[in-house]
Parts: C-alpha cells; sequence; structure tokens
C-alpha cells in the first residue's frame, strides 16, 4: 500500500525545532507518511519573497494533508495571515479542537474530553463590514449563514461522532435572538439529527453554554458551532486542560478547491504561535503539534501509530522529569520527545 504524501511546513519560531521531535515521534509510533517539505510563513518571505510561495499551495493541492507548525505573519508589506489564507484557499470548513485534560498539565479540571467543531467560513468573520456615515461614528458587521455552510459543517460534526465512538452532539447557537441567521442553522442541525438517529442530539443557547462549560464540563461531547461562538468557546475549552499550549486542532475541508484537483483536503496544526521568546533555545513543548499529529494518523485511517503517539506523549507528559519547563517540569524538547518514543507501547505485529 502507498503511504499518504503530506505537506509539511515547519514554520517560524519554535516551528523547526517542534516538527523535527514531531516527525521524529510519528516514525517511532509507526506513522507511514511521506513528508514534502514546503516553506511559509515569515521565513518564507526571507528566502523567498513570499509568505506562502505558489509552491507550498500546489504540494497542499496535490498531497490534500498538511501538518503545519505555527507561522508568524510578517508586519508591514501587506502581507494577508498565512493561515487564513490557507483556510480559504483550500475551504476548509470544519475547524476541529479536541479538548482533554492529560496528567500533568496543569489544569482546574480533570476528566475533560470534549470536541468542538467550529464552522470556519461565515458567519461574522466572512469580512462584509463598513462605516455607515462618512464620518465613522457607527459600523455594521455583517453575518452570513447558509444552509450549505451549516448543513456540510453539522454533517462532518454527527460524522465525527459516528467515527469517534462519540454519544453525542450539541449544537450551540443564539437562535432566541438572532431567529432568521442562528435560526438556519438550527434548523438545519435538527434536520441533519434525523439521519443520525445512533447519535444523541440537543441544542443550546451560547450563553448558557459558556457557563455549562465551566461548571459541568463533562456534559459535552462534541459541540458544533458557527464561527464567532466556535472561536470563543474552543479557547474557553483549551482553558479547561491547561491552556493553548497543549491544544491540538485540525482543519477539515472536502474540496476540490480547483477544477480538477482531487477532494478533500486536511491541514493539522498546533494551536499557539511561534514562542519567539524561547526559538533556537531547545526548550519548546511540542505536545501541540505532536497531538495535532495524532490528529493526522487518525484523518489517514493509521489509529494504531495515532494511539502509540497518544500514549507516549500522555507518559511523558505525567512526570515532572520528562515534560517541559512550560509544564513546570525539567526536559527540554528533545528529553521530552525521548520520553514518548521510550513510553510508546509496541507495535501490534
Ligand atoms: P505564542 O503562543 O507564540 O506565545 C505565548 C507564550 O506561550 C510565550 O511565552 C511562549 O514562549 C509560550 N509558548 C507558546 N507555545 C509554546 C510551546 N510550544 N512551548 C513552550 N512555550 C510556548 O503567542 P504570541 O506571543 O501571541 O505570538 C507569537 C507569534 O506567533 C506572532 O507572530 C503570532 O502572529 C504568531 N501566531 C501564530 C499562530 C499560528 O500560526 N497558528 C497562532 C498564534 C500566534
Amino acid at each position: 500500500m502507498t503511504h499518504p504524501t503530506v505537506s509539511l511546513i515547519e514554520g517560524d519560531g519554535i516551528g523547526p525545532e517542534i516538527t523535527a521531535a514531531t516527525v521524529r515521534a510519528i516514525a517511532a509510533a509507526g506513522g507511514e507518511l511521506v513528508w514534502e517539505r514546503v516553506d511559509a510563513g515569515a521565513g518564507a518571505v526571507a528566502r523567498h519573497g513570499d509568505p506562502l510561495p505558489a509552491a507550498t499551495l500546489a504540494s497542499i493541492a496535490r498531497t490534500r494533508l498538511a501538518l503545519k507548525a505555527p507561522l508568524a505573519t510578517p508586519t508591514g508589506g501587506g502581507y494577508r495571515s498565512v493561515n487564513v489564507t490557507l483556510r480559504q484557499h483550500f475551504d476548509l470548513y470544519a475547524n476541529v479542537r479536541p479538548a482533554r485534560t492529560m496528567a500533568g498539565v496543569p489544569s482546574r479540571y480533570t476528566g475533560i474530553d470534549l470536541v468542538i467543531v467550529r464552522e470556519n467560513t461565515e458567519d461574522l468573520y466572512a469580512g462584509i463590514e463598513h462605516y455607515i456615515d462618512p464620518r465613522r461614528t457607527a459600523a455594521e458587521s455583517i453575518a452570513i449563514i447558509t444552509r450549505f455552510g451549516s448543513e456540510r459543517v453539522i454533517v462532518y460534526a454527527f460524522e465525527y461522532a459516528r467515527r469517534h465512538g462519540r454519544r453525542k452532539v450539541t449544537l450551540v447557537h443564539k437562535a432566541n435572538i438572532l431567529k432568521m441567521s442562528n435560526g438556519l442553522f438550527l434548523d438545519t442541525g435538527r434536520e441533519v439529527a434525523k439521519r443520525y438517529p445512533d447519535i444523541e442530539f440537543d441544542d443550546m443557547i451560547v450563553d448558557a453554554t459558556a457557563m455549562k462549560l465551566v461548571i459541568a464540563p463533562e456534559r459535552f461531547d462534541v459541540i458544533v458551532t458557527m464561527n464567532l461562538f466556535g472561536d470563543i468557546l474552543s479557547d474557553l475549552a483549551a482553558g479547561l486542560i491547561g491552556g493553548l499550549g497543549v491544544a491540538p486542532a485540525a482543519n477539515i475541508g472536502d474540496g476540490p478547491s480547483a477544477p480538477g484537483e482531487p477532494a478533500g483536503c486536511a491541514m493539522f496544526e498546533a494551536v499557539h504561535g511561534t514562542a519567539p521568546d524561547i526559538a533556537g533555545k531547545g526548550i519548546a513543548n511540542p505536545t501541540g503539534l505532536m497531538l495535532s499529529a495524532a490528529l493526522l494518523l487518525d484523518h489517514v485511517e493509521q489509529r494504531d501509530a495515532a494511539a502509540r503517539l497518544r500514549a507516549g506523549i500522555a507518559a511523558a507528559l505525567a512526570s515532572q522529569d520528562t515534560r517541559t519547563g512550560d509544564l513546570g517540569g525539567r526536559a527540554n524538547t528533545e528529553q521530552f520527545s525521548d520520553a514518548v518514543i521510550r513510553a510508546m507501547p509496541a507495535a501490534r505485529p
């Protein structure tokens, strides 16, 4: 069987360090991937005069899979955020952010295991806004919600629940006030839910959800919501498990983004930034990117390798000797990665 080819973006700042650690850990876990290294971010401007070179877009257009370390958007020069451009170019409409507490990662909570599926292309982020008067004393931003955009992300959430043995999908909205736009999202959810009788479905107003996530996070399993609420709630969920530093993410699209391209596209990334303050010191924590790599392995149906990688990460995080300094540990990036690999259960023959 041919192994999937993945476009690999090392990124800026701590990116190359955590990418090297992650590639090593994937190989040790038995992940069978072929890497196609491509450039993006501030470093790509220095090397190619472009934060998103055409060769990078062409690579992802071909491989339909990317693993991406954090990128710095160069200031000045009028560059658009590469992250936003990639999301739009490949129509990556579902942002998937699992939040699971892990021993060794300081958090106020234990036992959290939920997933937020955020619609990534519509809502207030459609970028339609203007000043109403010439003196700029009032401005208007327009939220676009379509049945098409709602249906595909809600279907994705149900399919995700089914594939990962999850029991419930909660749709989060504000349809009591935004009766048309949010009402459309809710109505679409109720229709889609009828096609998945094996998955429990409920809905909740966003303000109540914010409170319930803090008081009783265990009542949630998969949450599906629109772009703005998803943006806020996914960081709230990361806060429940100890912050953005250990949070993974997947961005999923159906593609093709241009005629003649194959269907489907998925990009996996750590949620934290480039950590310029510690770049090059060999002390960065690669957990966020490694957990994103586990999502990638799940996505390409290499579930045993994903499970081994997660088990290694969990074991290395559990001891102060092997977790990194940002989590109060004593290890550097290499020592943490060694511990991840040492702790992996043996591969099945
Ligand atoms: P940041 O996440 O880079 O850093 C915040 C703090 O967390 C810093 O003290 C940093 O040292 C620490 N930190 C972050 N990740 C860490 C890790 N893996 N191991 C150990 N410590 C870690 O956020 P910022 O300082 O606001 O942003 C820095 C740059 O990153 C900016 O240029 C920003 O645009 C970019 N950024 C990129 C992405 C992305 O590509 N997805 C996301 C967020 C920020």
